[in-house]
């Protein structure tokens, strides 16, 4: 009787998170793309100007902040620096969860406005 080793699932998993990433990378470059068509490359927020240099610091932003949302004439977009954008964000954070925010912020003594950068840059908000 011989025992036949079955593959792991777990390079299939792997390819369906590698796939859905892609997919959602894909998803982004286009939309961040049309934007910048669109727009000029400027923050909506702090008017800082980018060129194809800087051009990695100026991401789209969602008005709504459903980021399916992707009308072609880019009313639903705004250019804003990772700056202006992750303010953008906690101050809808701060909007929609006013009281869990209030309770973590009084165990929060310091903020700092690049906190979330990181997981910014890896989320792609
Ligand atoms: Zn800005
Ligand atoms: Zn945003």
């Amino acid at each position: 009787m011989t025992l036949k080793k079955t593959p792991l699932n777990k390079d299939k998993l792997d390819q369906i998170v590698t796939d859905a990433r892609r997919n959602q990378e894909l998803r982004e470059q286009s939309y961040r793309g049309q934007a910048l068509k669109l727009y000029p490359w400027v923050c909506g927020r702090c008017a800082r100007e980018f060129d194809h240099k800087t051009l990695t610091e100026l991401t789209v932003h969602h008005k709504d902040h459903n980021h399916d949302n992707n009308p072609s004439d880019g009313s639903n977009w705004e250019l804003l620096c990772l700056y202006c954008h992750d303010n953008e964000h906690s101050k809808y954070e701060e909007m929609r969860f006013d009281t869990r925010k209030a309770k973590a912020s009084s165990t929060m003594t310091t903020h700092s406005p690049f906190a979330n950068l990181k997981s910014m840059l890896d989320n792609k908000k």
